[in-house]
Parts: structure tokens; C-alpha cells; sequence
């Protein structure tokens, strides 16, 4: 079976619109297993059922597709104003990425598009697309695709984008003709921002979130827990990245699909606690908070 030009496939991502492609090797990843094992049996997963399963998966892309041989790993920025960070006198603060339209769907098209012109070219390739939703390694995956490295708190840091980036990637049946290798040189240094401003200390070690402390959890996958201190957050929280040198220098989103749909300094309180699902559905329906709901985002303004 031929070889795929990996310089083809990331100029065709670029030209799709993905600002960052890298491949990287179906691999054994034990490391990050041994992990993530350790994590859940520090129980730091323990609002996030899902983290439990499919770990083999994880481990191993393989047993998700059929002779897999290269990930083909996408990112694209969605940096924008709001993700500067909130002021105190800002009511409501949701994380930046929620205000834009929901990102599988946007990032799951673009992906279905790459793997459509691939497979005109080479017609014996196959593969699948994943945005976010399946048990892969998929920040492991971005560090071996040479996109960047992982921070003190635990998120793919991108030289040019920083963290504010999502990712989406297709697992191939064919060997690349080269391979792109981790970033060296580069990474947190001896900074530990991220872990000094995170408001309920959830970063328990770089690398390591307690989901139990973690405000974004709180606000979204867990239950309400009225001993957690939200700070203001009711969907998210970016307190672990617009604090990142990283970030600050990052450039903004170039794709219009990951402009804002609203800012969320502009609705107060009162605004929120009197918005009914009519105005949520027809305002907030594409975006992420959808997930959350109207009535769990007002119970976390009344927290
Ligand atoms: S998202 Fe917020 S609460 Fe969670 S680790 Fe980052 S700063 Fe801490
Ligand atoms: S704030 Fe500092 S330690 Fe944290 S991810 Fe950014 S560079 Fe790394």
C-alpha cells in the first residue's frame, strides 16, 4: 500500500482551515494509561464517569480502528476577547470557548472534508474522524504530531495559539511517508501561573486536575456541589489559561466559524435568573451551554 505525503495532508488541513496539522504513529501510549490510572485511583476522575471506561482504547487507537497506522492530528484557535478574562465588576463568567457556536460540529465537518479529498487521492485510505467524544489520548497524540506540549494544567499548549486551541483527529489505515516529531526546546519552564491562580487549588500537581475541585466540572459534568466556591463562573472557567504567557501572546482565532455569538459581560444576573427557555434556545441553542441547560446555569448564579 503506498505511503501518504504527510506534507500534502497538512498543507490540504491549513487549506481547509485548521490553523495547526501535525501526524504522528498509532501507538502503544502505556505512559499516559499508567496515568490516567493513577489519577483515577486518586480519585481526581471522580465526577467524570465517563473517564472510567475504555481505557484499552485509550491506550491502544487500534482497538477503535481497524489496522489504524497514523493520527492525523487538527487543531484550530478559538482565542477572542473574552478570552482575555473577566474583570471584577463582569457578573456572570463563562469560559471563552462556550460562547462560540458548539465546536464538534463545526471541527467534525472540517475533518469529514479532509478525509473526503484524501480518499480521492488515495483510494485505498480509511479512517475515522473524532472531535472530543471518544477515549483517545488525543493531547498525547497532538505532543507526538509535533503541535505542542502539555501544561502545568494539563492542557495542549501551542507555541503560536496557546491552549485556546480545539483539536479533532483522523485515525488512518495507511503509513505517512514521514512523521512529525514532539517540540523541543520549548515548554512551562519554571513558570507555575497556572497552578497559583486556580481558585479552589485543583491543579493538585502540574499535570494532575482534581475534578472534584475543578470549577469547570462543577459547572457542567458534575452535580451541584454547594461546598465549591464557583467565583463568579457559571459555565467553565478559564482561570488555568488567560493567566498562560502563553496565551497572552497568542494570536486570535482566524476562522469566522469561531467568532462569538455573544459576550457574556454584557447579560447581568438579573438577566440570566429571568431568562426563559424561549430566549435560551433562540440566544444560547448552538453553543455548548445547551449542554449545561437553563436551569443548571441558574442554579450556578445562585451558588
Ligand atoms: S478550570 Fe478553573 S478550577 Fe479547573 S483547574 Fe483550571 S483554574 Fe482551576
Ligand atoms: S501558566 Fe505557566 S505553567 Fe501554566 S501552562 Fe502556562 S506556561 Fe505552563
Amino acid at each position: 500500500m503506498a505511503n501518504i505525503d504527510s506534507k500534502y495532508i497538512k498543507g490540504l488541513a491549513l487549506e481547509l482551515g485548521f490553523d495547526l496539522c501535525g501526524v504522528a504513529h498509532c501507538a502503544t501510549l502505556s505512559k499516559n494509561e499508567a496515568h490516567l490510572q493513577s489519577w483515577l485511583s486518586n480519585n481526581y476522575g471522580a465526577s467524570l464517569e465517563y473517564m472510567h471506561r475504555n481505557i484499552d482504547k485509550r491506550r491502544d487507537v487500534r482497538l477503535l480502528v481497524e489496522e489504524a497506522k497514523t493520527v492525523i492530528v487538527c487543531a484550530i484557535s478559538y482565542k477572542s476577547d473574552i478570552s482575555g478574562g473577566y474583570s471584577d465588576s463582569d457578573g456572570c463568567k463563562i469560559a471563552s470557548y462556550a460562547c462560540n457556536r458548539d465546536y464538534h460540529k463545526s471541527i467534525k465537518k472540517m475533518l469529514q472534508h479532509l478525509l473526503k479529498v484524501l480518499k480521492e487521492k488515495y483510494p485505498s485510505l480509511e479512517g475515522r474522524s473524532f472531535v472530543d467524544t471518544a477515549p483517545i489520548f488525543e493531547k498525547q497524540y497532538a505532543v507526538e504530531a509535533g503541535l505542542g506540549w502539555i501544561g502545568r494544567q494539563s492542557l495542549l499548549i501551542t507555541p503560536e495559539y496557546g491552549s485556546y486551541v480545539l483539536l479533532g483527529e483522523l485515525v488512518i489505515n495507511l503509513t505517512a511517508d514521514a512523521y512529525d516529531k514532539p517540540l523541543e526546546s520549548i515548554g512551562c519552564g519554571e513558570c507555575r501561573r497556572c497552578i497559583d491562580a486556580c481558585p479552589t487549588g485543583a491543579i493538585v500537581q502540574p499535570m494532575t486536575i482534581d475534578t472534584t475541585r475543578c470549577i469547570s466540572c462543577h459547572t457542567i459534568e458534575s452535580q451541584p456541589d454547594s461546598n465549591i466556591n464557583l467565583h463568579g463562573w457559571i459555565f467553565g472557567c478559564d482561570e488555568c489559561q488567560n493567566c498562560c504567557p502563553y496565551n497572552k501572546k497568542a494570536r486570535h482565532h482566524n476562522s469566522p466559524a469561531f467568532d462569538p455569538l455573544f459576550d457574556p459581560r454584557t447579560i447581568s444576573h438579573t438577566e440570566w435568573l429571568a431568562m426563559d427557555e424561549e430566549r435560551f434556545a433562540y440566544t444560547f441553542g448552538s453553543t455548548p451551554l445547551k449542554r449545561a441547560g437553563l436551569e443548571r446555569i441558574k442554579e450556578n448564579i445562585k451558588k
